[in-house]
Protein backbone atom coordinates (compact mmCIF):
# COMPACT_ATOMS: atom_id res chain seq x y z
CA UNK A 1 0.00 0.00 0.00
CA UNK A 2 1.28 3.49 -0.77
CA UNK A 3 1.17 6.06 1.82
CA UNK A 4 -1.91 7.89 1.69
CA UNK A 5 -0.36 11.46 1.44
CA UNK A 6 2.13 10.44 -2.12
CA UNK A 7 -0.90 9.34 -3.82
CA UNK A 8 -1.47 12.70 -5.48
CA UNK A 9 1.53 13.89 -6.07
CA UNK A 10 2.95 11.55 -8.40
CA UNK A 11 6.16 11.87 -10.26
CA UNK A 12 4.90 10.86 -13.69
CA UNK A 13 5.37 12.48 -16.92
CA UNK A 14 8.11 14.59 -18.19
CA UNK A 15 8.53 18.60 -17.74
CA UNK A 16 7.96 21.31 -19.61
CA UNK A 17 11.46 22.65 -18.32
CA UNK A 18 14.73 20.67 -17.41
CA UNK A 19 14.10 20.62 -13.48
CA UNK A 20 16.39 23.25 -12.10
CA UNK A 21 18.14 22.19 -9.08
CA UNK A 22 17.30 23.98 -6.19
CA UNK A 23 20.19 23.60 -2.94
CA UNK A 24 18.49 20.81 0.07
CA UNK A 25 16.29 19.18 -2.96
CA UNK A 26 17.10 15.72 -3.98
CA UNK A 27 15.80 14.11 -0.93
CA UNK A 28 15.32 10.44 -1.36
CA UNK A 29 13.05 8.30 1.03
CA UNK A 30 12.70 4.76 0.43
CA UNK A 31 10.54 3.04 2.23
CA UNK A 32 9.30 -1.22 2.79
CA UNK A 33 11.01 -1.27 -0.66
CA UNK A 34 10.88 -4.91 -1.92
CA UNK A 35 11.23 -6.44 -5.48
CA UNK A 36 10.21 -9.60 -6.34
CA UNK A 37 10.84 -11.20 -9.89
CA UNK A 38 8.55 -14.21 -11.33
CA UNK A 39 6.16 -16.33 -9.45
CA UNK A 40 5.98 -19.51 -7.48
CA UNK A 41 8.98 -21.57 -8.16
CA UNK A 42 10.32 -19.21 -10.35
CA UNK A 43 10.46 -16.11 -7.71
CA UNK A 44 13.35 -14.49 -6.66
CA UNK A 45 13.47 -11.73 -4.20
CA UNK A 46 15.95 -9.57 -5.61
CA UNK A 47 15.20 -7.46 -2.71
CA UNK A 48 13.84 -8.01 0.76
CA UNK A 49 11.86 -5.04 2.09
CA UNK A 50 14.97 -2.25 2.77
CA UNK A 51 14.27 1.43 4.08
CA UNK A 52 16.99 3.95 3.18
CA UNK A 53 17.60 7.64 3.15
CA UNK A 54 19.66 9.86 1.14
CA UNK A 55 19.75 13.31 2.57
CA UNK A 56 20.19 15.93 -0.55
CA UNK A 57 23.40 16.80 -1.58
CA UNK A 58 25.07 13.35 -0.08
CA UNK A 59 27.08 10.79 -1.92
CA UNK A 60 26.30 7.04 -1.18
CA UNK A 61 27.63 3.73 -2.77
CA UNK A 62 25.83 0.43 -2.92
CA UNK A 63 28.51 -2.56 -3.13
CA UNK A 64 27.62 -6.08 -2.32
CA UNK A 65 28.88 -9.33 -4.71
CA UNK A 66 27.01 -10.06 -7.62
CA UNK A 67 23.32 -10.72 -7.73
CA UNK A 68 22.83 -9.36 -4.36
CA UNK A 69 20.04 -6.54 -5.86
CA UNK A 70 22.25 -3.35 -6.15
CA UNK A 71 21.06 -2.63 -9.87
CA UNK A 72 17.61 -3.65 -8.52
CA UNK A 73 17.62 -0.94 -6.11
CA UNK A 74 18.68 1.64 -8.24
CA UNK A 75 16.01 0.54 -11.11
CA UNK A 76 13.60 1.19 -8.51
CA UNK A 77 14.81 4.16 -7.64
CA UNK A 78 15.12 5.29 -11.35
CA UNK A 79 11.59 4.17 -11.89
CA UNK A 80 12.61 1.13 -14.14
CA UNK A 81 11.15 -1.12 -11.80
CA UNK A 82 8.29 -1.29 -10.16
CA UNK A 83 8.40 -1.85 -6.26
CA UNK A 84 6.69 -5.51 -5.10
CA UNK A 85 5.70 -3.59 -1.78
CA UNK A 86 6.85 -0.29 -0.59
CA UNK A 87 7.55 2.75 -2.05
CA UNK A 88 10.72 5.54 -3.13
CA UNK A 89 9.74 9.19 -2.83
CA UNK A 90 11.89 12.45 -4.58
CA UNK A 91 11.45 15.36 -2.63
CA UNK A 92 8.24 13.64 -1.53
CA UNK A 93 6.68 13.04 -4.71
CA UNK A 94 6.17 8.92 -5.17
CA UNK A 95 8.27 7.69 -7.93
CA UNK A 96 6.35 5.54 -10.77
CA UNK A 97 7.84 6.02 -13.51
CA UNK A 98 11.48 7.47 -15.19
CA UNK A 99 11.05 10.99 -14.54
CA UNK A 100 13.95 14.00 -15.08
CA UNK A 101 14.69 14.97 -11.97
CA UNK A 102 16.37 11.75 -11.83
CA UNK A 103 19.31 10.90 -13.92
CA UNK A 104 20.54 7.96 -14.67
CA UNK A 105 23.98 6.95 -15.74
CA UNK A 106 24.95 3.29 -17.00
CA UNK A 107 27.91 1.27 -17.60
CA UNK A 108 27.43 1.11 -21.29
CA UNK A 109 26.91 4.77 -22.23
CA UNK A 110 23.81 4.10 -24.26
CA UNK A 111 24.78 6.74 -26.59
CA UNK A 112 23.52 6.94 -30.29
CA UNK A 113 26.25 6.74 -32.93
CA UNK A 114 24.94 8.83 -35.42
CA UNK A 115 24.77 11.84 -33.53
CA UNK A 116 27.56 13.87 -32.43
CA UNK A 117 28.65 14.43 -28.94
CA UNK A 118 26.69 17.34 -29.12
CA UNK A 119 24.13 15.73 -30.85
CA UNK A 120 23.51 13.39 -28.19
CA UNK A 121 23.19 15.73 -25.50
CA UNK A 122 21.20 17.67 -27.83
CA UNK A 123 18.58 14.86 -28.70
CA UNK A 124 18.18 14.19 -24.77
CA UNK A 125 16.94 17.90 -24.10
CA UNK A 126 14.05 17.47 -26.72
CA UNK A 127 11.60 16.40 -24.17
CA UNK A 128 11.77 19.74 -22.92
CA UNK A 129 10.26 22.97 -23.88
CA UNK A 130 13.41 24.80 -24.99
CA UNK A 131 14.40 26.70 -27.94
CA UNK A 132 16.89 25.18 -30.49
CA UNK A 133 19.72 27.51 -29.60
CA UNK A 134 18.66 27.25 -25.62
CA UNK A 135 19.34 23.43 -26.48
CA UNK A 136 22.35 24.12 -28.08
CA UNK A 137 24.07 26.56 -25.09
CA UNK A 138 22.80 23.69 -23.16
CA UNK A 139 24.23 21.09 -24.31
CA UNK A 140 28.20 23.10 -24.90
CA UNK A 141 27.72 24.27 -21.33
CA UNK A 142 27.07 20.38 -20.49
CA UNK A 143 29.84 19.42 -22.45
CA UNK A 144 32.28 21.83 -21.38
CA UNK A 145 32.01 20.81 -17.57
CA UNK A 146 33.23 17.62 -18.36
CA UNK A 147 35.86 18.99 -20.47
CA UNK A 148 34.66 18.16 -24.15
CA UNK A 149 34.21 21.51 -25.55
CA UNK A 150 37.02 20.24 -28.32
CA UNK A 151 35.35 17.18 -28.41
CA UNK A 152 31.81 18.28 -29.25
CA UNK A 153 31.23 17.34 -33.02
CA UNK A 154 32.79 14.04 -32.44
CA UNK A 155 30.40 10.77 -32.99
CA UNK A 156 30.74 7.97 -30.53
CA UNK A 157 33.40 5.94 -32.23
CA UNK A 158 35.53 8.28 -32.28
CA UNK A 159 36.03 8.90 -28.50
CA UNK A 160 37.46 6.73 -26.38
CA UNK A 161 35.63 4.76 -23.44
CA UNK A 162 36.40 7.76 -21.08
CA UNK A 163 35.22 10.07 -23.46
CA UNK A 164 32.43 8.47 -23.90
CA UNK A 165 31.36 8.25 -20.39
CA UNK A 166 32.06 11.96 -20.38
CA UNK A 167 29.40 12.55 -22.81
CA UNK A 168 26.25 10.37 -21.09
CA UNK A 169 27.68 12.63 -17.93
CA UNK A 170 27.37 15.44 -20.04
CA UNK A 171 24.14 14.23 -20.80
CA UNK A 172 22.46 13.52 -18.34
CA UNK A 173 23.82 16.17 -16.24
CA UNK A 174 22.26 19.12 -19.18
CA UNK A 175 18.83 18.52 -17.58
CA UNK A 176 20.21 19.42 -14.26
CA UNK A 177 18.71 16.36 -11.87
CA UNK A 178 18.11 16.64 -8.37
CA UNK A 179 19.43 12.88 -7.81
CA UNK A 180 21.79 10.94 -10.16
CA UNK A 181 21.83 7.30 -10.38
CA UNK A 182 25.33 5.77 -11.49
CA UNK A 183 25.11 1.76 -12.36
CA UNK A 184 29.04 1.14 -12.15
CA UNK A 185 29.27 3.44 -14.98
CA UNK A 186 32.96 2.90 -14.60
CA UNK A 187 33.22 -0.87 -14.62
CA UNK A 188 34.34 -1.01 -18.75
CA UNK A 189 36.81 1.42 -18.67
CA UNK A 190 40.52 1.21 -17.70
CA UNK A 191 42.79 1.54 -14.25
CA UNK A 192 44.00 5.32 -14.91
CA UNK A 193 40.78 6.41 -16.70
CA UNK A 194 38.50 5.34 -13.91
CA UNK A 195 40.93 7.56 -11.70
CA UNK A 196 40.69 10.38 -13.51
CA UNK A 197 36.27 9.93 -14.10
CA UNK A 198 36.89 9.59 -10.53
CA UNK A 199 38.21 13.06 -9.93
CA UNK A 200 35.80 14.29 -12.59
CA UNK A 201 33.20 13.27 -10.79
CA UNK A 202 34.39 14.54 -7.68
CA UNK A 203 35.11 17.91 -8.68
CA UNK A 204 31.29 17.97 -10.41
CA UNK A 205 29.52 16.45 -7.44
CA UNK A 206 31.74 19.27 -4.76
CA UNK A 207 30.47 22.07 -7.16
CA UNK A 208 26.62 20.77 -7.59
CA UNK A 209 26.10 18.55 -5.12
CA UNK A 210 23.50 16.55 -6.22
CA UNK A 211 22.19 13.45 -4.83
CA UNK A 212 24.23 10.30 -5.69
CA UNK A 213 23.70 6.76 -5.77
CA UNK A 214 26.57 4.65 -6.66
CA UNK A 215 26.26 1.12 -7.49
CA UNK A 216 29.71 -0.85 -7.75
CA UNK A 217 31.25 -3.63 -6.94
CA UNK A 218 34.69 -2.50 -6.26
CA UNK A 219 35.56 -1.08 -2.64
CA UNK A 220 38.53 1.49 -3.46
CA UNK A 221 35.97 3.02 -6.16
CA UNK A 222 33.31 3.70 -3.47
CA UNK A 223 35.45 4.75 -0.91
CA UNK A 224 37.16 7.25 -3.24
CA UNK A 225 33.84 8.60 -3.86
CA UNK A 226 31.77 8.39 -1.23
CA UNK A 227 30.32 9.27 2.16
CA UNK A 228 28.52 6.80 2.89
CA UNK A 229 28.44 2.91 1.79
CA UNK A 230 25.81 0.41 1.99
CA UNK A 231 27.24 -3.38 1.83
CA UNK A 232 24.38 -5.36 0.49
CA UNK A 233 24.41 -9.01 0.56
CA UNK A 234 22.58 -11.88 -2.08
CA UNK A 235 19.68 -14.31 -1.37
CA UNK A 236 17.49 -12.24 -0.98
CA UNK A 237 19.14 -9.16 -1.75
CA UNK A 238 19.61 -6.54 1.43
CA UNK A 239 21.48 -4.10 3.25
CA UNK A 240 23.68 -5.53 6.21
CA UNK A 241 25.71 -2.69 6.88
CA UNK A 242 26.26 1.01 6.22
CA UNK A 243 29.91 2.61 6.71
CA UNK A 244 30.35 6.04 7.00
CA UNK A 245 33.44 7.43 5.15
CA UNK A 246 34.67 10.94 6.63
CA UNK A 247 37.80 11.12 4.79
CA UNK A 248 38.22 14.56 3.12
CA UNK A 249 37.87 15.11 -0.65
CA UNK A 250 39.54 15.12 -2.76
CA UNK A 251 40.78 11.75 -2.45
CA UNK A 252 44.32 11.56 -4.26
CA UNK A 253 44.99 7.99 -4.81
CA UNK A 254 48.30 8.31 -3.86
CA UNK A 255 47.31 9.96 -0.80
CA UNK A 256 45.43 7.27 0.85
CA UNK A 257 45.96 7.31 4.30
CA UNK A 258 45.42 4.49 7.61
CA UNK A 259 41.93 5.58 7.38
CA UNK A 260 41.49 4.53 3.98
CA UNK A 261 43.37 1.21 5.02
CA UNK A 262 40.89 0.49 8.08
CA UNK A 263 37.70 1.24 5.90
CA UNK A 264 39.04 -0.87 3.02
CA UNK A 265 39.78 -3.62 5.78
CA UNK A 266 36.55 -3.55 6.90
CA UNK A 267 34.54 -3.15 3.97
CA UNK A 268 36.75 -6.02 2.63
CA UNK A 269 36.12 -8.46 5.83
CA UNK A 270 32.30 -7.77 5.14
CA UNK A 271 32.33 -8.68 1.72
CA UNK A 272 34.53 -11.70 2.08
CA UNK A 273 31.76 -13.24 4.29
CA UNK A 274 29.74 -13.03 1.31
CA UNK A 275 31.75 -15.21 -0.55
P1 LIG B 1 23.33 -6.82 -8.71
O1 LIG B 1 23.08 -5.50 -9.35
O2 LIG B 1 23.73 -6.69 -7.27
O3 LIG B 1 24.27 -7.68 -9.48
P2 LIG B 1 20.60 -7.39 -9.48
O4 LIG B 1 19.80 -6.33 -8.84
O5 LIG B 1 20.92 -7.24 -10.93
O6 LIG B 1 21.93 -7.62 -8.65
O7 LIG B 1 19.86 -8.79 -9.31
C1 LIG B 1 19.35 -9.23 -8.06
C2 LIG B 1 18.69 -10.60 -8.29
O8 LIG B 1 17.51 -10.41 -9.05
C3 LIG B 1 19.55 -11.60 -9.04
O9 LIG B 1 19.30 -12.87 -8.53
C4 LIG B 1 19.05 -11.47 -10.46
O10 LIG B 1 19.24 -12.67 -11.16
C5 LIG B 1 17.56 -11.18 -10.24
N1 LIG B 1 16.98 -10.37 -11.31
C6 LIG B 1 17.35 -9.11 -11.66
N2 LIG B 1 16.58 -8.65 -12.67
C7 LIG B 1 15.70 -9.64 -12.96
C8 LIG B 1 14.63 -9.77 -13.90
N3 LIG B 1 14.31 -8.79 -14.73
N4 LIG B 1 13.95 -10.93 -13.90
C9 LIG B 1 14.24 -11.93 -13.04
N5 LIG B 1 15.24 -11.87 -12.14
C10 LIG B 1 15.96 -10.74 -12.08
Amino acid sequence: MLPEEVKDNNLTGALDTPSSSVPGQGRVRIAGLSVVFGKGDAQTVALAPTDLNLEPGTFTALIGPSGCGKSTLLNAVAGFTPPTEGSVQVDGRLVSVPHPSVGVIFQNFALFPWFTARGNVEFALKRFRLSKQERRDRAMAALAEVGLSDHAMKYPGQLSGGMKQRVAIARTLSADPDVLLMDEPFGALDAQTRLRMHELLTGIWMKRRKTVLFVTHDVDEALRLADVIYVMSPGPGRIIEKVPVSLERPRPVDRMGDAFLTLRSQLLGLLRHED
